[in-house]
């Protein structure tokens, strides 16, 4: 792929925004990097784009010891999955951006912008849909009223709960059990 403006001005600016979102290779070197790469700046003419470091590899470049391209990548995979796994746990709790940045060890902004690259999801949709999967099933398996449900799963608020669970899945949660109750 070639490059465009706004690559050109993410790598002219080593703009970490860009991680993840595309890599650029190097004809004259045979080296690929990330935009916030703080290497000499290349003459545009020679750059590659790649949005998979893989087919950068297979074009035959190699990953720059400077920016660690293809770690960056395990790395962010790796905290994705520690962060996964914090929601998976607190879900019932309340449980604001912060305090999850806090649990991960990482900036806010950086955490829902490495997130969101990896996953198509802010870390609070994912938390909500943790928490209405978890509601769903708890609608068919208990009794309990909707409002103690919510609550179970971290969305005490029962009026925001039904309106989540009715964008979700058309229903609100009462319709639901008795559409898929036996
Ligand atoms: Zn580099």
């Amino acid at each position: 792929m070639t490059l465009n403006a706004r690559q050109w001005q993410a790598i002219q600016h080593n703009d970490a925004t860009f991680d993840n979102q595309f890599w650029y290779a190097v004809k004259t070197t045979g080296i690929f990097c990330r935009p916030s790469c703080p290497s000499r700046l290349p003459k545009p003419e020679h750059i590659t784009i790649f949005t998979d470091p893989k087919d950068a590899l297979v074009a035959g470049y190699r990953p720059c010891k400077r920016c660690r391209p293809l770690n960056q990548l395990v790395a962010n995979e790796l905290w994705v999955q520690e962060i996964d796994h914090v929601l998976a746990q607190d879900y019932p709790n309340k449980l604001t951006l912060t305090e999850l940045a806090a649990k991960v060890h990482g900036s806010e902004s950086y955490l829902r912008h490495v997130y969101q690259d990896l996953t198509g999801l802010t870390p609070q949709q994912k938390l909500t849909q943790l928490r209405l999967t978890r509601a769903e099933a708890e609608l068919l398996r208990s009794n309990a009223s909707v409002a103690s449900i919510g609550a179970k799963v971290g969305l005490p608020n029962t009026p925001y709960f039904i309106q989540r669970f009715k964008a979700r899945y058309g229903q609100t949660p009462h319709q639901y059990r008795l559409h898929h109750g036996d």
